[in-house]
């Protein structure tokens, strides 16, 4: 028996989920998926590895859905509710799934393609009951899910985990973060990314906690259900703290002081998913009274560094190999680093499978001795990792200097006109590369202003030889900035 249909039979009739005004419990949970797995088993006895796309609302619809597919033998293919059509059926062809699990509302979005396509169209709220089917011994090995990446860089490629690497990455974080069963997290992020799935409502389910739902982002719907008492755990990605920040700054002191007070009270604050400015670290302990654990991961490896539990959070870095993760530094020229800036490369059980359908990306992304090579660089000090950013886009190389250029922004940062601001490197015959900034500004300055303050705080090698105004940076659902997108920008 798969480990989650093992764990809600345990947990039986606590509550798993909330969303609205429902409660629904782990037993309730489980017999909806079992019913799923029936209504996908009609015709076969084992969806043997083939994939299985959804779309459905954020909650109950969606935690069995992804569950009846594994419990008929199927790989879960999730599919973000705010996608247009064409990236649905970018992901629909790319999985090549024949099978689509709707929410009745998306009917009229997807049907013409789905018929078009012959991909078969099962409605959630209208799937044929067939309690009776037998379900198939699916083995740990097997193929479960295929989870985009976030689409920063590139077009985003599928990657494919087994279940025995899910589980491995659920125990990872519930033995690092301490997941129990008086656990209520709120999950407000998209389902289609690692981030909500795993760490939110996979380890908060695998101990037998709670997860309450929120379908959208709102300051004011996040914090009535702060005050409410009842959620103990939030992870968010920077955008959002950076927002929430932005909101609680522009209440009365009572009411931020009475939220401080709710928010005190929280056993634990996450987040994750791109670099988190120390600046809103800062600002988030003043308003929270909640030093936030910052950690690193990626869909290829689940979460792998992170700050501790118990012990110091220290800002600008994402902390220690998780349990189970290893992971090594490797330069280039110098192979395996110790002391000096390197890519990131893991290995062990929660690292992903391949990337589906993509041999030979699959093979080119493990060194030959079987280390997953991340594509960011990171240094070594004192027992904490700091991500300098991804080889890609973060890492400048200038004159013979590689430049990070997270480092820069955060100096940017600091800045009383700068609101946020975003760093790149443009081609340049001369230097190879020159540095960049986007920056979006609260208050006037100007490009003079910026570099004069940039030269006192750094060499000038360093000091952004460009500079755009932006109202906002361009980012993806994940909230990260597209840099390739803010490239364009300069060149245009
Ligand atoms: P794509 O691979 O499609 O370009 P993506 O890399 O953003 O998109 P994800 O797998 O969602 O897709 O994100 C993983 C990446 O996010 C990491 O490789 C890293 O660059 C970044 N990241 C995650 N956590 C942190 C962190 N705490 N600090 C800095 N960067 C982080
Ligand atoms: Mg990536």
């Amino acid at each position: 028996m798969l480990y989650f249909q093992q764990n809600a039979r345990t947990f039986g009739d606590s509550v798993a989920l909330l969303s609205g005004n429902s409660t629904y419990t782990y037993s309730k949970l489980i017999d909806r998926s079992e019913q799923i797995a029936g209504a996908l088993l009609l015709d076969q006895s084992d969806l043997d590895e083939s994939p299985v796309a959804y779309m459905v609302e954020p909650g109950f619809a969606y935690v069995s859905s992804q569950w009846g597919i594994w419990l008929a033998g199927g790989i879960a293919v999730p599919v973000a509710l705010a996608h247009p059509l064409d990236s649905i059926k970018y992901i629909l062809q790319d999985t090549g799934a024949k099978t689509f699990i709707c929410s009745a509302s998306f009917t009229p979005l997807l049907s013409d393609y789905c018929q078009e396509a012959g991909v078969r169209l099962l409605i959630w709220e209208e799937m044929p009951q067939s309690d009776q089917t037998p379900l198939p011994e699916v083995h740990v090995d097997r193929g479960a899910m295929i989870l985009y990446t976030s689409g920063t860089t590139s077009l985003p490629k599928g990657v494919l985990s087994t279940h025995h690497g899910i589980e491995s990455q659920i125990k990872s974080l519930v033995e690092a973060w301490k997941y129990t069963a008086n656990d209520h997290t709120l999950c407000l992020l998209p389902l289609h990314h690692i981030h909500g799935i795993i760490n939110v409502i996979s380890a908060t389910l695998y101990v037998g906690g709670k997860v309450e739902f929120l379908p959208q982002f709102s300051p004011e719907e996040i914090f009535t259900r702060f005050k409410q008492g009842a959620l103990n755990v939030f992870m968010a990605v920077p955008t959002i703290y950076f927002k929430l920040i932005a909101y609680l700054e522009s209440l009365t002191d009572r009411e931020r002081n009475e939220l401080k007070t709710c928010m005190q009270a929280f056993r634990l604050m996450i987040s994750g998913s791109a670099a988190l400015p120390v600046s809103v670290m800062e600002k988030w302990e003043v308003l929270s009274g909640q030093r936030l654990l910052e950690r690193y991961g990626m869909t290829e490896i689940g979460m792998a560094i992170s700050n501790p539990y118990q012990g110091e959070r220290r800002a600008g870095h994402v902390g220690m190999p998780l349990p189970n993760v290893q992971v090594r530094l490797v330069d280039e020229e110098n192979g395996v680093v110790e002391g000096q800036p390197g890519e990131i490369q893991i290995k062990g059980p929660t690292v992903f499978k391949e990337y589906w359908g993509k041999v030979k990306a699959s093979q080119e992304a493990f060194t030959e001795d079987g280390w997953f090579k991340t594509g960011d660089v990171a240094e070594l000090a004192d027992g904490y990792y700091r991500i300098l950013g991804r080889n890609s886009t973060d890492i400048i190389k200038s004159g013979g200097y590689k430049l990070s250029a997270l480092e820069i922004e955060e100096v940017l940062r600091t800045h009383p006109s700068v609101e946020d601001c975003s760093v790149v490197g443009l081609p340049d015959e001369e230097w190879g590369e020159i540095v960049a900034a986007a920056v979006v500004l609260k208050s006037h300055s100007s490009t003079d202003e910026l570099n004069t303050f940039m030269r006192s705080k750094m060499p000038a090698y360093r000091v952004p030889r460009k500079y755009v105004f932006l109202s906002e940076l361009p980012r993806n659902a994940m909230g990260k900035v597209t840099k390739n997108d803010l490239k364009v920008l300069f060149i245009s």
